[in-house]
């Protein structure tokens, strides 16, 4: 028996909409670190075990990898020969990837100027055709809609299903590695796709067979097979430029520094407001500063280099920790959704400057001796 990890279908294949015509496009996705952060939790003065879903670690460097090889593998299925996707930048970095690999044509919208070098350069490698246009990411989501009535291309945004689908697994992850449902889940939310998904996953882990549920209507197939007993509550953040769920209403001139999450007009704003309203949690909103403060301590403080949108999570729990709004003994995950390397200017910005020095051995000793 071979125990070579083959990606998140084939590991999660009886609670996922595939059969044996299905051919699975995938980079080894999902499987990725539950880290438990030993430096910041103390910070906030509670005790709580505060863990980060590390989703940056995916081929890619973001959790749309979750999704796209479900919605490619999809796409194949049906014979599709292109996909088309509207970006902030990791979902095309995705998107071309995995088209790369099943052989299909992808199409990205992005907004002109607003994407991190790391994002681009990797839909470019992939072989995705890159249309910048002149307008943000809801311009580019509202095209996509309309060229997919008109074009043969298959949409690889999270309004497919599928992306959904391969997004829950996350939360089956951590379910397992912990043994358990974690109390809180705290997560960044831009287009709202990843709540959504992250709660249907905790929702069929825990077999939610609760009349009142959005999801199942008191039918959940999978109540035998259940991971856990329990759902968490459920936080989301947004960057206060472009937090459209706490204003109550789209918000059309969206701006961060956290470009994955400068989205004005959520596509999954349904489903989202379901899991923060039957989870019992909240959205909140966070600033730039904030929030970059965060990304530059999970980096030198935890090790672990995220973007500046997937810091917001871990920041939003802190605070949230502190004031008591989560209460100390929780069990508390944070989704990192993406890898620093893919925002390197945000980060370098951040970041004590480079010492240059003379090559010699007094200088290098001295610049040590002056930082110890
Ligand atoms: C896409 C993305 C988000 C936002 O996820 P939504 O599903 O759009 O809410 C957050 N962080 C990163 C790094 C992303 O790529």
């Amino acid at each position: 028996m071979t125990t070579r990890y083959k990606g998140l279908i084939e590991r999660y294949r009886d609670r996922l909409p595939v059969d044996s015509n299905t051919p699975v496009v995938s980079l080894c996705e999902g499987d990725t670190p539950l880290i438990q952060l030993v430096n910041l939790p103390a910070t906030t003065g509670k005790s709580v075990e505060m863990y980060v879903k590390f989703d940056g670690m995916n081929p890619t460097g973001s959790f749309k990898d979750r999704g796209m090889t479900m919605a490619v593998s999809k796409a194949a299925e049906k014979g599709a020969k292109a996909i088309v996707c509207a970006s902030t930048g990791n979902t095309s970095a995705a998107a071309a990837a995995y088209a790369a690999r099943a052989g299909m044509t992808a199409f990205v919208l992005i907004p002109e100027g607003k994407i991190p070098m790391g994002k681009l350069a990797q839909a470019m490698a992939h072989g995705a055709v890159v249309l910048q246009i002149r307008g943000n990411f809801d311009d580019g989501m509202k095209l996509v809609k309309e060229v997919a009535g008109e074009a043969p291309v298959e949409i690889v945004n999270s309004v497919n299903p599928f992306r959904l689908q391969g997004q829950k697994t996350a939360a089956f992850e951590i379910v397992e590695a912990l043994g358990k449902a974690p109390d809180y889940h705290c997560i960044p939310v831009g287009n709202a796709g990843n709540i959504s998904g992250y709660w249907i996953g905790y929702s069929e882990a825990c077999g939610h067979n609760t009349a009142s549920c959005t999801l199942c209507n008191g039918d959940c197939p999978y109540l035998e097979n259940k991971l856990t007993e329990s759902r968490p509550v459920m936080v989301g953040y947004q960057a206060a430029g472009a937090a459209p769920f706490l204003r109550g209403e789209p918000v059309s001139e969206p701006e961060t520094v956290a470009t994955a999450i400068r989205i004005g007009n959520p596509q999954s704003w349904d489903l989202a407001k379901a899991a923060v309203s039957e989870s019992k949690g909240w959205f909140d909103e966070i600033s730039d500063e904030e929030l970059l403060v965060t990304h530059g301590l999970l980096a030198s403080r935890e090790g672990v280099f995220c973007e500046p949108a997937s810091a917001i999570s871990v920041c939003g729990a802190l605070r949230d920790i502190k004031s008591g709004k989560i209460p100390e003994g929780s069990v508390v995950t944070c989704t990192v959704t993406g890898h620093g390397l893919k925002d390197t200017d945000t980060a370098i910005a951040g970041a004590d400057p480079v010492v240059t020095i003379d090559a010699d051995l007094a200088s290098v000793k001295s610049a040590i001796l002056n930082h110890i």
